[in-house]
């Protein structure tokens, strides 16, 4: 009997110690690492058409000389000549857009392995990260720190990632979604918590506050108007304390998804805040792709989604399960049958009258949420916004050359022209005649290196790799449970 009792200890004791030994050897397990493409000093695409996307024109068979990272010439006469030792690109018959930015996602310390290499291979080519951190370093979310590294290896080219056009703080969510330990400016209880909070994010190189729904009304009128004084913005949810009126009047500069409307009472209401968002210049950024989820999360072709490859066993298991659930439940009760289809639908109704009247749209996705694969959504989401109403330019522009103005720096970015910053996207068909052509891209030229059709493949398959192997998935799983932040926002 004793025998037979230590024995059943022993294998206990190894099989524990197997495990963990698995388990380390899965955290310490080296990351991959993807290779850039090789560096030419000059691009030379040839004969392509150029889809003007302020003018809403094609411009046929252009030549195109990059130098670097920059447009240097776009000529007609076809008598440009092709420097030595240039890479040349054929261009004929195919069709060149601005790259596509994002404008409403959110990264974490594993997007350089399941997030950067979707949105180069989608031709996404920046990113407005909305998610950042509380003054420490988190083992799950990025902040400012990490994702201005990014910034200055991509323009060294050592990084495969798009640009993060700018900088957001956390989530500021009034005394909601901040740990215990953490200093309590960051919960704007008192209107004197606004300075310390906009010095501690301008000190971090924060560009912008993004707000949340719990703001107590004092704090966030405070914080709108001593942001600029910081050289900062805010940008996010409405605060429920404060009407749709007050925070356009007040400055917030851009809103957040496609509920914006929901509540608002008659059509009248609607427009005349539309109006005054289009003579205000405030962004509407609907992440349309949030409501479809919610919308489809009962149909099986909408679940079963062949993108699933790039997704985590964890992410899918932890988050995105319980979230189809959730959803599938709602949609085929009684009380909530059709409910989240009604939100999606007229959320697509209130894009097109904002649309019509000249608002400013920007396309976002919210990647992280369930069903929101990076740079594949991105397409959807200009696919939703033509199906609004609006035309193939306008979704294009949401893309392109509205965020571009959005940044303040559409000098450099969201148009082709020489000077500018040649993020491009080859495509084989014209996004003008379906806006759907956008995903037809043959190749990506990033900060002066050009991603092939080969490369784009290599991209993805990196991703597809990374996200089943056995540990990033361990890695994940500690770095979310080991994040205060992602503890406290999943308790919320
Ligand atoms: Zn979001």
């Amino acid at each position: 009997m004793k025998k037979n009792i230590t024995r059943f200890i022993l294998m206990a004791c190894a099989f524990v110690f197997s495990i963990a030994l698995v388990l380390s050897c899965a955290l310490f397990w080296p990351m991959p690492k993807l290779a850039l493409p090789v560096k030419y000093r000059y691009v030379f695409i040839k004969s392509i058409n150029i889809v003007d996307v302020v003018s809403g024109k094609t411009l046929n068979k252009r030549d195109i000389l990059i130098r670097g990272n920059t447009i240097s010439k776009i000529d007609t006469s076809g008598n440009l000549k092709i420097p030595l030792n240039a890479l040349v690109v054929n261009g004929s018959n195919k069709f060149l857009i601005p790259g596509l930015w994002d404008m409403h996602t959110h990264s974490n310390q594993f997007s350089e392995w399941l997030h950067h290499p979707l949105y180069i291979a989608n031709g996404v080519t920046g990113i407005r990260d909305m998610s950042g951190q509380l003054g420490r370093d988190d083992s799950y979310w990025v902040g400012s720190q990490e994702r201005l590294g990014w910034n200055s290896e991509i323009l060294e080219n050592k990084r495969i990632s798009p640009r993060y056009v700018l900088q957001s703080s956390y989530q500021i969510d009034g005394r909601f979604s901040v740990p215990d330990g953490y200093p309590s400016f960051f919960k704007l209880q008192q209107i004197e918590d606004v300075d310390s909070l906009l010095q501690f994010y301008s000190q971090a190189k924060v560009d912008f506050i993004k707000v949340y729904n719990r703001i107590p009304a004092k704090s966030y009128e405070k914080l709108l108007s001593k942001a600029p004084k910081y050289g900062m913005h805010i940008a996010g949810h409405k605060p429920a304390e404060v009407s749709l009126k007050k925070a356009i009047v007040l400055g917030q500069k851009s809103f957040e998804h496609g509920r914006l409307f929901l509540n608002e009472s008659s059509q009248d209401t609607i427009v005349s805040l539309l109006q005054l968002m289009n003579t205000n210049n405030t962004y509407w950024v609907p992440t349309l792709q949030t409501l479809k989820f919610e919308a489809s999360a009962h149909i099986p072709a909408f679940t079963n989604n062949p993108n699933l490859r790039y997704i985590t066993w964890i992410q899918r298991a932890l988050w995105w399960a319980p979230d189809v659930n959730a959803n599938r439940k709602r949609n085929l009760s009684k009380d909530g049958k059709g409910l989240s289809t009604i939100f999606y639908n007229t959320a697509k109704k209130h894009i097109k009258i904002a649309d019509s009247i000249g608002v400013r749209i920007m396309s976002g996705t919210d990647v992280s949420d369930s069903y929101i694969f990076p740079g594949f959504s991105l397409h959807k989401e200009l696919q939703d916004l033509r199906s609004c109403g609006m035309s193939s330019l306008s979704a294009l522009q949401a893309a392109t050359i509205n965020p571009a103005k959005f940044i303040g720096n559409d000098s450099l970015y969201g148009s082709i022209n020489s000077g500018k910053i040649a993020d491009m996207i080859i495509l084989t068909k014209n996004p003008l005649d379906n806006i759907e052509n956008t995903k037809n891209v043959f190749g990506v030229l990033f900060n002066g290196l050009y991603y092939d059709a080969k490369k784009l493949e290599e991209l993805k398959a990196f991703t597809t790799n990374a996200s089943s192997s056995f540990h990033i998935n361990v890695k994940l799983f500690f770095s979310l449970f080991n994040s205060p932040l992602i503890r406290v926002q999943w308790a919320d």
